[in-house]
């Protein structure tokens, strides 16, 4: 299994919580066990889907912050910068969330598997016209959580943007499916 980079132990928990199931139902974490892997240690979670019961384990490298007290808690700051974002964009303030957006995903600052903060990045980019940066971060949100269907949706929208009209048509027609396979009955 590969390990997903974090760069706190908070954002691990909103990972698993983000993690849809086959079933559509969502993850919560339920066992967390530090391990040394080959290359560092690593926080190994299982995880029980919230709707069916079944079990996923997540391994998350926390080598960038292992043993390093000051930067435990890290994940306020990120928190702080994805709700600044949100309500920047509610503003319509577009280079603001941008800027927000930016270090909620930044690789050492923000966390760059928070699949959200490049879902909400991509759709800014997008109505900025920047299309192929948009197109890059979305396609980092569908890799991350490939069950969503919003995200899907906005990827297709990129990729269209791009001029990429087949790849754009697979994913609006996955959007479709997953929001028809996860609807209530
Ligand atoms: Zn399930």
């Amino acid at each position: 299994m590969e390990s997903i980079p974090v760069n706190s132990i908070e954002f691990e928990y909103v990972y698993v919580a983000n993690q849809r199931c086959s079933c559509g139902g969502y993850f919560a974490a339920v066992r967390q066990e530090l391990r040394q892997g080959p290359s560092g240690p690593v926080d190994h979670l299982i995880a029980r889907c919230e709707g069916c019961g079944a079990e996923r384990p997540f391994d998350f490298d926390i080598r960038s912050f292992f043993g390093q007290w000051e930067k435990y808690g890290r994940f306020r700051q990120t928190e702080e910068r994805f709700r600044e974002a949100m309500s920047q964009l509610r503003a319509g303030r577009l280079a603001e969330a941008e800027r927000a957006l930016r270090q909620v995903v930044d690789a050492e600052e923000g966390e760059p598997a928070f699949a959200w903060g490049h879902y909400h990045l991509g759709c800014v980019l997008l109505l900025e016209g920047q299309a192929e940066e948009a197109q890059f971060h979305l396609e980092q949100a569908v890799a991350i959580q490939p069950l969503e269907p919003d995200i899907h949706e906005a990827l297709a929208h990129a990729l269209q943007a791009t001029g990429l009209a087949k790849a754009a048509q697979s994913h609006l027609q996955e959007s479709v499916a997953l929001r028809e396979r996860f609807s209530p009955q």
